[in-house]
């Protein structure tokens, strides 16, 4: 077994490994052609790219939501092939249970896992505290702001504890100042609980702002055109010279794409 875990360190947490995505029906849609990733533990991976280019595709394999059509994805080496609690999901869409309170939205999954009620209570609270939530744990969600909205939905995905989190726009609908303060404590949590996150987003801030690394992807089929390697320290300055050189360089991999994309279209009669 020892041997096991020596291999397993060496691994990368999540490979993609040449994916391709089709989706059938009326009108066939090749979503995806050939990703391929390495996505290591621990890491903040944001994923960036053109709208439509595949980015919720892409979270939803990983989360075994879907299948790939071609290509597999590897989680510690395993195939992932369904959804499993070692991997949480947090959507735009805040998708809280309205007739359940702020604690009892948590716990829900939590007891459906077997967890006995008192456990799932304490273990509800750690990160009902951890997001700030003290003091909320026996209101509806409808009586909640956007950004507490999410911070319950965030809290949700941690109380199971998953090794992956995977977020898709996760702070998408909020106004820029709650916006930029969700980036600022999803990072305190991420270094004070250390997690494998991967973020989707269309703001190349957010992603300079979060990110590890930064995934750039192509237009529609989804491919990887880059991979641009942060290590500014946290927290970062959004003023720092050095963001502003990152966010100019993965905006001008995205302009590429747009302008590659475009000139396709034009070409088409
Ligand atoms: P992104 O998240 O980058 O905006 P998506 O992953 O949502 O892109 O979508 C990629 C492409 O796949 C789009 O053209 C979209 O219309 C298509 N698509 C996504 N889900 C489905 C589905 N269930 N059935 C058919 N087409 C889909």
């Amino acid at each position: 077994m020892g041997d096991g875990k020596k291999e397993v360190k060496n691994m990368a947490k999540i490979e993609i490994i040449g994916v391709k995505k089709i989706y059938e029906g009326e009108r066939k849609v090749l979503a995806l052609d050939g990703v391929n990733m390495k996505i290591e533990e621990n890491e903040f991976a944001v994923i960036v790219g053109p709208s439509g280019c595949g980015k919720s595709t892409l979270l939803s394999l990983i989360a075994g939501f879907e299948k790939p059509s071609e290509g597999k994805i590897l989680l510690d080496g395993k195939e992932v092939k369904k959804p499993a609690p070692d991997r949480g999901f947090v959507f735009q869409d805040f998708a809280l249970y309205p007739w359940r309170t702020v604690l009892r939205n948590i716990t829900f999954g939590l007891e459906l896992k077997g967890i006995p009620k008192e456990e799932a209570k304490k273990k509800a609270m750690k990160y009902i505290k951890m997001m700030g939530l003290e003091g909320f744990e026996n209101v509806y969600p409808y009586a909640l702001s956007g950004g507490m909205k999410q911070r319950v939905a965030i809290a949700r995905a941690l109380a199971y504890e998953p090794e992956v989190l995977l977020m898709d726009e996760p702070f998408g609908s909020l106004d820029a100042q709650t916006r930029k303060l969700m980036q600022m404590e999803l990072i305190k949590i991420w270094e004070k609980m250390k997690r494998t996150v991967v973020f989707v987003t269309h703001s190349v801030i957010e992603a300079v702002y979060l990110a590890d690394k930064v995934f750039v992807m192509t237009a529609r089929p989804g491919k990887v055109k880059g991979i641009v390697d942060i290590d500014i320290p946290r927290p970062r300055d959004y003023t720092d010279e050095r963001f502003l050189k990152i966010r100019e360089k993965i905006l001008s991999l995205l302009q590429e794409e747009v302008e590659k994309s475009q000139k396709l279209r034009n070409k088409i009669p």
